[in-house]
């Protein structure tokens, strides 16, 4: 930091502001991680300065002997860690990945099923305002009124619609995917099907999610969540549907210029990491740790939508107390607690005030906390919902001294 601060103190203050803040909360944003110093380092490398347009051994710049074994290495390890024979790894972010994919395989105008964004799905799953909503006839599934994905309606709609495309996968959805009942429904309509496992690819990894790779067409993924690596995406499939939809083209030349060569070199970190016995242990935990503060909030007369968590996130669900998510949002926040507002399935509220907020473990997994530790956030938590501005300052307690006893590198 001393080069950045010689150079342009301001940003340099405000870089280290943020390590303060991220010392000093409790940060249950479920997308959200810390990487190892390794991938971060990796991030930081000369590789920022080369471009490397094309793939490994056809690009169309001199000079990238040195990036093509980065991207190779990346690549096998990305096969390696989710069984399968084709991966790519350039795309810049999981909203690229997923749009690459819909651009190699869907026209403008064609039929694509995604999940209903205020029920747990992704922007990029067809809302209107992103691009998948433009160019595509979104239709929408969800979840019944017990919080789970609506099975035999999903099959209803697509038998209903024809999509060309059904995309599983969910932003907010704290229940285990049944990958095999969505095969069934595609194979039985003709859809294609993309898994988008952003949220649980460290899960999947560590065998502690059902693995969409044996019936998705194919899977795509952000790298920075549950998976602990640099902000990024991938696509996965095997070679069969890379070689019918061709997704190397989509994403280059189809969507993106060079390759971010810094960030594709600190994925591969990232998959050694994740191949290691350490990194399953560390998913268990987090898993763990997601069930113990489900529990402890729902101990503590705190609706969870669904009634629980089989993964890393929990939608709590605020209409039994008189307050939003935003308002949640700040006060946790001003209990140096982040989380986001999230609306609930069926909610009255606008997504900008929701009934609900989202939390996850994979960050304060990562800073070390056990179970024992989740209840103490939960009690934190329950003060704060039930008891407003006033519980503040105790909560802040709670927050300051498990902050304390897990210190961040
Ligand atoms: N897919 C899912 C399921 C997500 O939850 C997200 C991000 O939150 C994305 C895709 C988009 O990832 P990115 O922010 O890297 O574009």
């Amino acid at each position: 930091l001393d080069e950045v601060k010689k150079i342009d103190p301001k940003i340099a203050q405000a870089i280290v502001d943020e390590q303060n803040r991220q010392n000093s909360h409790i940060e249950l944003i479920a997308s959200e991680n810390w990487v190892s110093e390794a991938v971060m380092a990796a991030m930081g490398s000369p590789l920022t300065n080369k471009y490397a347009e094309g793939y490994p051994g056809k690009r169309y710049y001199g000079g990238c002997d040195c990036v093509d074994v980065v991207e190779n290495l990346a690549i096998e390890r990305a096969k390696e860690l989710f069984g399968c024979d084709y991966a790519n790894v350039q795309p810049h972010s999981g909203a690229q990945a997923n749009l690459a994919v819909q651009f190699a395989i869907c026209e403008p105008g064609d039929t694509i099923m995604g999940m209903n964004l205020a029920h747990g799905g992704h922007l990029t799953h067809g809302s209107p305002v992103n691009i998948s909503g433009k160019y595509f006839n979104i239709v929408p599934y969800g979840v019944n009124d017990e919080g789970f994905i609506d099975y035999d309606k999903l099959r209803e709609i697509a038998l209903e619609t024809k999509p060309k495309m059904i995309i599983a996968g969910a932003s907010a959805y704290a229940r285990a995917i049944d990958f095999k009942k969505f095969r069934e429904v595609a194979d039985e309509v003709g859809a294609v099907l993309m898994v988008d496992m952003a949220h649980i690819a460290g899960l999947v990894a560590a065998g502690l999610h059902p693995d969409p790779i044996p019936y998705a067409d194919v899977v795509t993924t952000t790298t920075h969540k549950t998976l602990r690596g640099p902000r990024g995406g991938l696509i996965l499939c095997n070679q069969e549907a890379a070689d019918k939809y061709n997704f190397n083209k989509a994403i280059f030349p189809g969507i993106q210029g060079g390759p971010l060569m810094h960030v594709i070199a600190a994925k591969a970190v990232c998959f050694k990491e994740a191949l290691s016995g350490d990194f399953k242990k560390y998913q268990q935990q987090v898993v763990d740790n997601a069930q113990a503060l489900c529990s402890g909030l729902l101990n503590r007369g705190i609706k969870i939508v669904s009634g629980g968590t089989d993964n890393h996130l929990m939608l709590v669900d605020l209409t039994n107390f008189d307050l939003t998510g935003k308002e949640v949002e700040k006060l946790l926040d001003e209990a140096h607690i982040t989380s986001n507002k999230n609306t609930i399935p069926n909610d009255p509220k606008s997504p900008f005030v929701t009934s609900g907020i989202r939390l996850g473990t994979p960050a304060v997994t990562s800073r070390g906390m056990n179970t024992e530790d989740m209840d103490a956030i939960a009690e934190a938590i329950a003060l704060v919902i039930k008891g407003g501005e006033e519980k503040i300052p105790q909560a802040r307690e709670i927050v300051q001294k498990l902050t304390e006893k897990y210190p961040l590198a």
